[in-house]
């Protein structure tokens, strides 16, 4: 028998309601195998006495006869950026050093009334605020995949903890957050599915705030089947999160149909950027004829903005940044370093707090939203969005979704541009549009890039559609037939 890590997680559901094994023997093969990882460095704190804890009232549970239905039993990690109740949450900042929450975020909340049983909290870029793991002030995370020339590539960020631990089958599901594209940039580097809903379908509450206008939660699995099936359990109306949406929560895994006949799918062309790598084209083109062989329609549409949507990204992430952590003072949480005056121990606290990524975006920030500066750089920004926004309605009444690559490249190597922020930042190009949109989007593993790294193929649909953007992404997974088993690892 294949080891129980192996299954995904619809299969590990569907193992413990027949009977086939239990919480507690599913979750020691997650603790064993997370053990087993430690040199990739996707947790920050591991929870296993937690853990058995939780399985073994989810054992109990299904003893009784009660069950809460696909999630409950099941090993998954959370990223370090949710507060988790009596467990050190750090997001990834020494300045929330021995940060203990009294309180659960919704979402983990969500996942632990439907019965998952969490191993670890997940490695991250500091404060979400990176493409390469690499800013983390636990270290960066290794991305399990090996490429040809046998150098450790980063997993992608910030989500890189989580992606990791899916693509390594650490665990069955993690939770990501997804800014810009810290869900499926990591997905696509770490060939796993990552799935950003649309902003308001996952409350914000107890999530460390990183640009409150667009931080979403979302699942990262190995299949898109998994994703619907983690999704189910995390998202939902909130009251506590008033930019959480009071919408119906529809059964995703039920839009999983297959069928895409007639849909019409939209190929942005300001996608196709100059001096694209051929491969990752390629991937594109084949995107477009997996979609048709299934029975879609594909079209050229525009989204004429598109080429501004980084700048207005790097403008109003920032902006929001340097706002939320003002209330990293040396007062409330965490890291104190103290000073002669209360001025000195605020600057001496932040000075040594934050990494250099984190004060290169508050001073960012600052700038924008500064006197003089705020309508030139922070309110034109606001107004580009809404261009931005409006490309995608326009295109969304000619077709239904849209294809798109997840990443310009496959993972780099660690290391690699991070004394070149912008180098950084464009790697963010193909998922910042839809996430200043506010829009839902999948990226699936559908290819390998030369070098034997996963590329991912992203699929955007309208506001609240996660149905559709399941059952696209689904179309693509089965076509691609990408096998999510570590090449040369
Ligand atoms: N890479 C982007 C950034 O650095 C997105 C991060 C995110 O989505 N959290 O801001």
């Amino acid at each position: 028998m294949a080891a129980l890590t192996d299954l995904t997680l619809a299969e590990a559901a569907a193992g413990l309601a027949a009977g086939d094994f239990t919480s507690i023997e599913l979750t020691d093969a997650s603790l064993a195998a997370m053990e087993a990882g430690r040199a990739l460095n996707a947790f920050i704190t591991e929870t296993p006495e937690l853990a058995r804890a939780r399985a073994a009232e989810s054992d109990a549970r299904r003893g009784r006869g009660e069950t809460r239905g696909p999630l409950d039993g099941v090993p998954v990690a959370i990223k370090d950026l949710f507060c988790t109740e009596g467990v050190l949450t750090t997001a990834g900042s020494h300045i929330l050093d021995g940060f203990t929450p009294t309180y659960e975020s919704t979402v983990s909340q969500n996942l632990r009334n439907a019965g998952a049983v969490m191993i670890g909290k997940t490695n991250l870029d500091e404060f979400a605020m990176g493409s390469s793991n690499a800013t983390s002030y636990y270290g960066p995370v290794i991305n399990p995949w090996r490429a040809d020339d046998g150098k450790d590539r980063v997993p992608g960020g910030s989500s890189g903890g989580s992606a990791s631990s899916v693509a390594a089958r650490i665990c069955f599901g993690a939770t990501g957050t997804d800014t810009g594209g810290s869900i499926r940039q990591p997905g696509s580097f770490c060939g796993i599915v990552g799935m950003k809903p649309t902003y308001g379908r996952c409350s914000r509450w107890g999530i460390v705030a990183f640009a409150s206008s667009l931080d979403q939660a979302g699942p990262m699995t190995r299949t898109v089947r998994d994703a619907a099936l983690m999704l189910q359990g995390m998202a939902g109306h909130d009251p506590k999160d008033s930019t959480s949406t009071p919408v119906d929560l529809p059964d995703f895994a039920a839009a999983l149909t297959g069928d895409i006949r007639g849909m019409k799918i939209g190929i942005p062309k300001e996608y196709r950027l100059d001096g694209m790598p051929e491969e990752i084209e390629a991937l594109w083109r084949q995107g477009v004829e997996w979609l048709e062989a299934a029975g879609a329609e594909t079209r050229e549409v525009s989204l004429p903005h598109t080429k501004y949507a980084l700048p207005t990204y790097y403008i109003i992430a920032p902006a929001e940044a340097s706002s939320n952590l003002a209330r990293y003072d040396g007062v409330r949480y965490g890291l104190r370093v103290p000073g002669d005056s209360l001025d000195e121990m605020y600057e001496n606290t932040r000075g040594a707090g934050f990494g250099a990524e984190v004060r290169r975006r508050v001073l960012i920030g600052t700038y924008v939203l500064s006197a003089g500066y705020y309508d030139a750089y922070y309110i034109k920004a606001q107004r580009v969005r809404s261009l931005i926004a409006r490309d995608f309605d326009r295109a969304f009444e000619e077709v239904d979704a849209l294809l798109t690559p997840t990443a310009p490249s496959a993972a780099f190597a660690l290391g690699e541009k991070m004394d070149d922020p912008i180098a950084m930042y464009l790697n963010d190009v193909f998922t910042v549009p839809s996430s200043l949109a506010g829009l839902p989007a999948i990226s699936v593993p559908a290819g390998l890039s030369r070098e034997g790294l996963p590329l991912g193929l992203q699929i955007i649909t309208p506001a609240f559609d996660e149905e559709r953007v399941f059952r696209v992404g689904e179309v693509l997974e089965t076509a691609s037939s990408f096998d999510t088993r570590l090449r040369g690892a």
